[in-house]
């Protein structure tokens, strides 16, 4: 089969191109290469990708005339990862998110419908805001905190008028913080690695005893390739259903790197979410889906990608503020 994969040197979609791949089909990658994190990660991870069966689009989903030209191609499915991610940068440069993740999206919905293919969407665990844990599909998601979570939204909405309208399959997945190895540097785990190799002090928002449900990269991307076999227009929470206290994330990684924390405490942002969890019966029931790795586990392999690649990984900054 023959897929597309917006964002395909981001974090998530090299990996599920990766498993495109492995699986024996073709995949057409896009993405803009942008410079809201150092693009040497981007770059490692299009160098883990050269396959005969991989043919790489430097492009912009923002560009109408790049997917109209696409349009007139045959996809199996469009992956639509490629987005402007980060909580925080969002309230510094919403103009961005916009652009991105709602116009690029429309731009991809108008191919899905000219060519009647199935569009993927990747959603966040973000569009709940502070609703009580755990969030299941049917929670309120009419309160974004910030910027970016409401153009997530934003762009649900889109793709189900798109379905409504003209019959567009669409399956808008909604990630939880997702890690593993080569994640975005934006991202506390990405962060708090970095520090505690350095001997640096790790700066945590709140008191660490707030929960996110770190769910790990392959298990996301296996949830997305199950999401392949649905039709009409559904959402989906692909989370671990295993909430664990910052703090906790924290002693993980100070036991794989071998190292002890300083860590300074700041204020909350208040665009960051209180809590995550997410309720997966829906994806296990109807995607068959599971997630298999437990935060122990995909620290571990986290940790040992950062060590393996520190001669250039070290290279790459952390900032306070991620408006590029
Ligand atoms: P990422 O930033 O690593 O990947 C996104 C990629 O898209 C980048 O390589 C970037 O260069 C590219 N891109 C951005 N704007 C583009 C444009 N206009 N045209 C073409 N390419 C463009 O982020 P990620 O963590 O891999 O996230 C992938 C998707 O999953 C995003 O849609 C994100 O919102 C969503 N998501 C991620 C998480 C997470 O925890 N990582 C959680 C929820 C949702």
């Amino acid at each position: 089969m023959r897929f597309l994969v917006t964002g395909c040197a981001g974090f998530i979609g090299w990996r599920l191109s990766e498993k495109l791949l492995e699986e024996g089909h073709e995949v057409i990658g896009i993405d803009n290469l942008n410079r809201y994190y150092d693009v040497r990660l981007k770059m490692w991870r299009l160098s883990r990708l050269q396959h005969k069966n991989f043919k790489f689009i430097k492009g912009d989903i923002r560009n109408l005339k790049l997917i109209e030209e696409l349009s007139r191609e045959n996809f199996d499915a469009v992956f639509n990862l490629a987005a402007r991610a980060g909580v925080r940068a969002s309230v510094e440069n919403p103009r961005a998110y916009v652009e991105t993740n709602i116009k690029g999206t429309l731009n991809l919905l108008e191919m899905c419908k000219r060519i009647r293919c199935k569009l993927i969407f990747a959603s966040s665990s973000s569009v709940y805001g502070a609703e009580d844990v755990p969030f299941s599909e049917t929670s309120d998601t009419s309160k974004s905190l910030s910027p970016y979570a409401a153009t997530k939204k934003g762009a649900e909405l889109l793709c189900y008028s798109y379905h409504h309208i003209w019959g567009t399959d669409v399956v808008a997945l909604r990630y939880f913080t997702v890690y593993g190895p080569a994640c975005r540097p934006d991202m506390s785990i990405f962060r708090f690695m970095k520090w505690i190799y350095e001997g640096k002090p790790v700066v945590v928002f709140g008191d660490g005893s707030q929960k996110r449900d770190f769910t790990y990269v392959d298990d996301i991307v296996d949830g997305t390739l199950k999401a392949r076999n649905c039709s009409g227009y559904d959402v989906f929470n692909l989370g671990s259903d295993s909430p664990v206290q910052i703090i906790k994330a924290i002693k993980i990684i100070e036991r794989e790197i071998g190292r002890r924390a300083e860590i300074i405490f700041k204020p909350v942002h208040p665009a960051d979410i209180p809590a995550t969890w997410a309720d997966i019966e829906k994806a296990r029931e109807i995607l068959g889906w599971e997630p298999e790795v437990d935060i122990e586990e995909g620290i571990k392999r986290t940790v040992n990608w950062f060590i393996e690649n520190s001669d250039w990984v070290l290279k790459i900054k952390i900032f306070d503020s991620w408006k590029k």
